[in-house]
């Protein structure tokens, strides 16, 4: 069996198509969806993916503003910064590029960002909402992953899934979304013993751990459905996921590529937040009511 491949770089173009009549709509009520990302120093990465975010904006029509700041920015100016941000109301997300020098600290900082802005889905509110299956803004790259799953037909209730890695940002929150739709979900990280024995059970596996190669053919159920988050750059400059694409796609039914999979689907996603935020913002100005999108844990925000 050969694997049918999940084209996360067409699902994108097709989602950022369906932005514009949206922006199309915010514009003519006289709200532009705005984004904000703020990067602190120089990281070449970060800056690489701030670019990126940037020109996905543009392409939307939604209005960025990008705040570079020097490597060795205070906290207190970093917050100040988003302070600024949370009231300023042509920003409807808000955008910390991770990871962040060390003197600063980024739980403080993800938690200044207004929940109302949080549209990388960080913040512990959004994270909280996940547990009980309703948050305002699912962090991006697991909810790129769902809609990626999606495209497969497969409905996940009471499919085996396996999720390698158990970061805040990605293993976390997926494994979460995917209870939710009544998975059977087992986390795997770097102490888990024999993962082999895990993955093999997997209907759907999906693999954020950072490691090229971890995931080989031995290791994968005749048909499974794979899902490769991880981004690594060999040593000649290419670059990898987490999974042996070339091995595994002969065993699985569909597989993601990397890249052109989870990749594009991030950042899209990351826009469909903001335009929600947007919305959002605009039916609450219209309608002057917060019940349906506020709980009172939110207040002060
Ligand atoms: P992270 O914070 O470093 O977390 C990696 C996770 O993988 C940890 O939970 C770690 O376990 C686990 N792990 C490491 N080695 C392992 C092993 N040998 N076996 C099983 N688990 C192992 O990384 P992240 O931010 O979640 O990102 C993971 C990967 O996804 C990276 O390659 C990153 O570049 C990529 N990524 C891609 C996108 C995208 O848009 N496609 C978005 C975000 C991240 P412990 O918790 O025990 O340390």
């Amino acid at each position: 069996m050969t694997a049918r491949i999940i084209d996360g770089k067409a699902l994108s173009k097709q989602l950022r198509e369906g932005f514009k009549t949206r922006v199309g709509t915010l514009v003519a009520q006289g709200v532009t969806p705005g984004l904000a990302v703020i990067l602190v120093g120089d990281n070449p990465a970060s800056r690489v993916y701030v670019g990126n975010k940037v020109k996905a904006c543009e392409e939307c029509g939604v209005r960025s503003f990008h705040i570079a700041l020097p490597g060795d920015t205070l906290e207190s100016e970093v917050l100040a910064t988003i302070a600024r941000l949370n009231a300023d109301p042509a920003v409807h997300g808000i955008l910390i590029q991770l990871p962040l020098p060390p003197h600063i600290d980024g739980r403080k900082v993800l938690e200044a960002i207004s929940v109302h802005k949080d549209v990388d889905g960080f913040h512990l509110y959004n994270v909280g909402g996940l547990v009980v299956g309703n948050t305002i803004f699912p962090p991006c790259t697991p909810y790129g992953v769902q809609l990626l799953l999606d495209t497969t037909g497969t409905d996940v209730a009471g499919k085996n899934v396996v999720v390698v890695g158990a970061s805040n940002i990605v293993g976390k929150p997926m494994a979460l979304m995917l209870l939710q739709r009544e998975a059977t979900v087992t986390i795997c990280h770097a102490k888990t013993r024999d993962l082999a024995q895990h993955t093999i059970l997997a209907d759907i596996l999906i693999v954020a751990a950072g490691k090229p190669g971890l995931i080989v053919p031995q290791m994968v159920k005749q048909g499974a459905i794979v899902i490769d988050v991880g981004i690594n750059r060999l040593p000649d400059g290419k670059i990898v996921g987490d999974v042996d694409f070339e091995g595994v796609k002969e065993k699985a039914s569909w597989i993601t590529p990397v890249p052109g999979g989870v990749g594009p689907m991030t950042v899209t996603m990351l826009i469909e937040n903001t335009l929600r935020s947007a919305e959002r913002a605009l039916r609450m100005r219209q309608t002057d009511d917060y019940q349906d999108w506020e709980a009172p844990v939110l207040k002060g925000h």
